[in-house]
């Protein structure tokens, strides 16, 4: 028999149960990520336009697949039997990855080394549509609907993430990222054994901790479900799917732009001949959508971090502290660090100015996250202007960007995902969820893109390319961010109050 909550102040088990399966997840995502473009560039040789580009594409697929396991676990397969698969298909492609990485020499050009770095990632990003949605909406699902302590819920998740990848950041780059290629494979193993671990943890938990404050389990297989066991079959050929579009895209043959844009296509499709949904219902989407763009302005140069801030920490800058030169891709791990310290005064902060009633509007929020993300780019200017060959650049200016983009993505990222939720028909409100991903998605996607124009001293290829705007220096390159992420702040700003119009008419509709 379940027990009932005692109290109604403090949080359930079930949400720290939450927590540590999530931390454990992100540890084995970011860890794994910090460390990816380095082991591309310096075990398998690949030159850094074409890493990048692959970390893109890697990363895009991340956040389509879970469209696919949103669905799957609505109808079949319930949030549980997801993440276990999910965890489990996870930790399969890292230690796919350590293999990949394991025994070649110093450096690992060998073919089966490449086959198995595909087959690798491919398993982790058909496990990660299983596992993050379902995980993500459990969270809510632990609480009655109209509980109050759900978004202190979500800022307590948050904390997990980032502890994860804060923890998982720091391992991998201690034992992946020491200047021997050879060494990358422990840092997959690492991220293994994390993965492993959370899916442990949450399949020991499960049936004690995940219920309702009724005591009803959470997340069970629908039990009009008969195609259970039969969707296993699914998963080989999801994962054909995955490895021939991840293939096709990293030779030159661009399949994953036009799939994600006929994803958009689709949906909008779906929704808006919905007729169902009333005119306000729609606009409401319409909402969804016009915030979902800005977003992809901000992850796109948010996301440079594990590519071409970390060339740029590896190569362009002074890494030594006390004496001690630090890992390159260990400096993502300030990101993590200012999120974890930074959110209890961003909540403090929100808090005091909706006392005075001066609480900015979501729309304003996002808008001010994408101009802390410009303000962190032209920090980064003022530290590569007319650097000279060879020079190195001092640490501040990076630790200052990171700081930046932290303290933007606090105001940006969980305040999104949330106004995804109040704005969607509940109809509808996994598959807009799914849009809010896509908007990831294509952003991870231009975020690699982007890194591959980062100007490499190292290269003889002509200087990269954007919009007749030719890349010669990183001045140059940093501009690029600021300039697109302070315009798109601008947009968003001057459009927020029709933006808000719409919000508050439909919370006065649902009230
Ligand atoms: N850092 C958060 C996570 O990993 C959000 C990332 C994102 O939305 N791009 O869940």
């Amino acid at each position: 028999p379940q027990h009932v909550e005692a109290t109604s102040s403090s949080h359930p088990r079930g949400l720290y149960l939450l927590f540590a399966t999530e931390m454990w997840e992100r540890f084995s995502y970011y860890g794994m990520r910090a460390v990816l473009v380095l082991f591309l560039t310096d075990a398998m040789l690949m030159d850094k336009a074409f890493a990048s580009k692959f970390y893109g594409g890697y990363t895009s697929l991340i956040y389509l697949t879970p469209l696919i396991g949103a669905y799957i676990s609505d109808r079949y397969w319930g949030n549980r039997r997801s993440i276990l698969t999910g965890g489990l298909l996870m930790a399969l492609g890292q230690f796919i990855l350590f293999a990949s990485a394991s025994n070649y020499g110093p450096a690992t050009t060998h073919p089966l080394s490449h086959w198995l770095l595909y087959l690798g990632l491919g398993a982790m990003i058909v496990g990660n549509g299983f596992f993050k949605p379902n995980i993500s909406s459990m969270v809510g699902s632990l609480y009655t609907p109209g509980d109050k302590r759900k978004d202190a819920a979500y800022t307590i998740f948050y904390l997990g993430i980032n502890l994860g990848s804060l923890i998982g950041n720091t391992i991998t780059s201690t034992v992946g990222d020491t200047g021997h290629p050879s060494d990358f494979r422990w840092a997959f193993l690492a991220c293994g054994i994390a993965m492993t671990l959370g899916t442990l943890v949450f399949n020991w938990g499960k049936t004690k901790y995940l219920h309702t404050p009724q005591g009803q389990q959470v997340g069970t297989t629908p039990a009009h479900s008969t195609t259970v066991k039969g969707l296993f079959a699914l998963l080989p050929v999801l994962l054909v799917l995955v490895l021939g579009i991840l293939y096709l895209d990293s030779t030159k043959v661009s399949v994953i732009a036009p799939l994600l844009g006929l994803a958009v296509v689709g949906i909008a499709f779906m929704v808006f001949t919905d007729k169902s949904l009333s005119a306000a219902d729609l606009q409401g989407v319409l909402v969804i959508f016009v915030v979902s763009f800005f977003v992809v302005f901000f992850w796109a140069a948010f996301e440079q971090a594990p590519a071409s801030l970390t060339f740029f920490a590896k190569d362009n800058m002074d890494r030594t502290i006390f004496g001690h030169e630090l890992p390159p891709s260990l400096f993502q791990n300030l990101n993590a660090f200012f999120v974890v310290t930074g959110a209890p005064l961003m909540a403090l902060l929100w808090t005091a100015l909706g006392k005075r009633g001066l609480e900015p509007p979501s729309p304003v929020k996002m808008a001010l996250g994408l101009a802390l993300l410009a303000l962190g780019y032209l920090v980064m200017c003022f530290g590569v202007k007319g650097l000279q060959p060879g020079v190195k650049v001092s640490m501040f200016f990076l630790v200052a960007l990171y700081f930046f983009h932290s303290y933007g993505e606090l105001c940006l990222s969980p305040i999104g995902l949330s106004l995804v939720n109040k704005l969607a028909p509940v109809k509808f409100a996994s598959l807009l969820m799914g849009v809010w991903f896509l908007a990831n998605a294509g952003a991870n996607y231009l975020a690699g893109y982007m890194s591959s124009l980062y100007p490499d001293p190292q290269s003889n290829a002509p200087a990269p390319v954007l919009l007749g705007y030719q890349i010669t220096n990183l001045y140059d390159f940093f501009m690029v961010f600021v300039v697109s992420a302070a315009v798109a702040a601008a947009i968003l700003l001057t459009i927020s109050g029709k933006l808000v119009k719409i919000m508050n008419a439909r919370e006065a509709e649902a009230a």
